[in-house]
């Protein structure tokens, strides 16, 4: 009989809020290495996954600032399910690009784009300003770049697993 323990995945949930995906698609960047990751890992939500709530987890990686309610209510559901919160690119950080609709009127801004403002109770509520995460939840960790570095993301990842305290080096950190 076999009595070596499997060891345990690694739980991670993802989640883009007012991102563009750039994040995850530069986490994918990571290309081959996804193979040797998937067996230390299991994804929990995710847009890679079709699991609609978030479960607890290890890692949760958040792409995207905060543009409407929705986007704090998941926020806040990651916060309270993941052990170890990760403010993913320059949206998640500061707010990013889409923070330069901050010096304007919402209510003028989606009636010049839309006529007028919609009202359909099924439509998340806008913000007045886009928000970077850490002004709602406390983050553990930022992983900066617009998007960064899949490098970037293997590192986090690696240090992480490891329990060692993530160190990018020089190379790794960027804003751009
Ligand atoms: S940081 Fe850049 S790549 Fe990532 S979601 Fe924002 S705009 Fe997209």
């Amino acid at each position: 009989m076999n009595t070596e323990a499997t060891p345990r995945k690694w739980r991670v949930a993802t989640v883009s809020l007012a991102g563009c995906f750039g994040c995850h698609m530069s986490f994918l960047d990571i290309d081959e290495r996804l193979f040797g990751l998937i067996e230390h890992i299991t994804f929990d939500r995710s847009p890679l996954t079709d699991i609609k709530t978030v479960g607890p987890c290890d890692i949760g990686l958040i792409e995207g600032g905060l543009c409407n309610a929705e986007n704090v209510e998941v926020l806040r559901a990651f916060r309270d399910q993941c052990r170890v919160l990760v403010a993913v690119g320059a949206c998640a950080i500061t707010g990013g690009l889409p923070a330069l609709r901050n010096h304007l009127d919402v209510g003028e801004m989606m009636k010049a784009v839309y006529g007028e403002v919609p009202n359909d109770p099924e439509l998340p509520l806008p913000l007045n300003r886009v928000r970077p995460i850490h002004e709602v939840v406390p983050i553990d960790h930022a992983l900066p770049g617009c998007p960064p570095p899949a490098d970037a993301f293997w590192q986090l990842l690696q240090d992480l697993m490891a329990g060692r305290e993530p160190q990018l080096n020089k190379g790794l950190i960027r804003y751009d």
